[in-house]
């Protein structure tokens, strides 16, 4: 939708086929710090989101121990300073409100909706050439856009893209409650007793009574849990049960209204062709306690649509152009997804430097980076290359640290 816009805008004519709008079990609702200049982008300031009720202010993130210590993890007022000039607060958004706001905007900026849902996508070499929908439309254009989100993958399960995986499967249940007053900021709950690999749970004030909280966890773990009997209502129970600040919550809630969602960190490479793009989750999902899917989503939208808009005339988009459009996808992915699985979720790092120093240890580069992309904003060759060589420089050294940490605990005569 996003895409749709920012290339309506430029006079191109888009169709935008949307497969469900109703919106059942949106997710993405606490934003990282470079997503509100993306949604301004679109026509959708932060001030405006805050008054008119589409969600509350995001300053800092909380880790919340079960024993009841806390870690706050905030951006240093000197960002906020020149030269840097960065902008201290993001938001937690209602997401079924924020669709809707984004497909008001497309439609009156003149994108057409068809409510249907691609079924085949027509190939010749490596462009494409039509999509046929469910419904047995049959769609030509000269340029797609793939952004279907990770369960579809439309065009990298065409063209069989190669992909690698990060972390093990995983499912998230989710439910909203409504409080008294919401704590301020997004806040992670774990158990803090270093398990070998971590699940958390999380509490997003989408507005000021009302929170989304969701048990993320391995993916082994649920099944092991529905096979002994438990539904996921009663999974969801029991683990927020573990954390003061949610049982009288969970115990004054006759019934949860439960979502449950399972996915895999998936990072697709070579994510463009001569005509078409991928963007989104289609092309590279990262870890839902990065916060960082609808920054990424509504960047490579924008920057898809700019390739588009940039060599409409053309017909085609230069090779160049869409591997440096795909390096970026994947590099920022990657460094993402390499970043919360070596320091937060696997037991090595974690676990020899203490959850909390584990959060800053992720945090600090991943905030600082993602501002660096936001500030440069890199499109040509020497800002994308220059970008990719910092994000690898930074993978490279948790994978170190990871050794190292295991290496290091790993007992006298136990193999690595
Ligand atoms: C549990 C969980 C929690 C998350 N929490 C956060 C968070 O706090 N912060 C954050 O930034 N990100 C979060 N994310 C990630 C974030 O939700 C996504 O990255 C973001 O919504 C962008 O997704 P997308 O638009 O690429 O895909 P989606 O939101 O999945 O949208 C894909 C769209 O394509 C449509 N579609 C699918 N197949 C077809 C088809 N065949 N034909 C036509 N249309 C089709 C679907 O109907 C859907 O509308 C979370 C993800 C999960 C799983």
């Amino acid at each position: 939708m996003a895409a749709s816009i920012h290339l309506v805008r430029a006079g191109l004519r888009v169709l935008c086929i949307e497969a469900d709008i109703t919106d059942k079990t949106p997710v993405g609702e606490s934003l990282d710090w470079s997503a509100p200049d993306l949604l301004a982008g679109l026509g959708l300031p932060m001030q405006r989101l805050i008054d008119e009720g589409f969600g509350t202010w995001k300053r800092h993130v909380t880790l919340k121990l079960a024993d009841g210590s806390t870690a706050h993890y905030v951006p240093g007022e000197w960002l906020a300073q020149p030269p840097f000039n960065i902008e201290l607060r993001t938001l937690h958004l209602d997401r079924v409100r924020l669709n809707a706001a984004v497909r008001e905007i497309a439609i009156r900026d003149g994108v057409r909706i068809l409510h249907d849902r691609v079924s085949e996508v027509e190939a010749r070499g490596r462009g494409v050439v039509s999509v046929t929908t469910a419904q047995g439309a049959s769609i030509a254009s000269p340029w797609f856009i793939d952004a279907s989100g990770s369960s579809a993958r439309l065009f990298p399960r065409t063209f069989n893209l190669p992909a690698s995986d990060y972390g093990p499967p995983k499912v998230a249940i989710w439910t909203y409650l409504t409080v008294d007053e919401s704590i301020e900021g997004t806040t992670l709950h774990v158990e803090g007793d270093s398990p070998s690999y971590m699940d958390w749970v999380w509490e997003i004030p989408i507005h000021t009574e009302t929170i989304s909280i969701g048990f993320v966890a391995h993916g082994d773990t649920i099944k092991n849990l529905r096979a002994s009997g438990q539904s996921v209502d009663d999974i969801l129970r029991t683990q927020l049960e573990r954390f003061p600040r949610f049982r009288d919550l969970i115990r004054s809630a006759p019934a949860l209204p439960v979502n449950v969602t399972s996915y895999r960190c998936r990072v697709h490479s070579h994510v463009f062709g001569p005509n078409w793009l991928v963007a989104g989750e289609a092309a590279a999902m990262v870890d839902p306690m990065t916060s960082n899917g609808v920054t990424a989503a509504l960047r490579h939208a924008s920057e898809a649509a700019a390739l588009i808009i940039k060599y409409r005339h053309r017909n085609r988009i230069p090779w160049i152009a869409g591997a440096l459009y795909s390096r970026r996808v994947q590099d920022v992915a990657r460094f993402f997804n390499c970043g919360i699985e070596k320091v937060v979720y696997d037991g090595p790092i974690r676990n020899f430097i203490g959850v909390k120093t584990a959060g800053d240890v992720y945090t600090i580069p991943a905030w600082s980076l993602n501002n660096v992309y936001a500030r440069i904003s890199p499109r040509g060759v020497v800002s994308s290359m220059f970008v990719c060589l910092l994000l690898g420089a930074f993978r490279i050294a948790a994978s170190v640290l990871h050794s190292f940490c295991k290496y290091e605990q790993a007992p006298c005569g136990a193999p690595g």
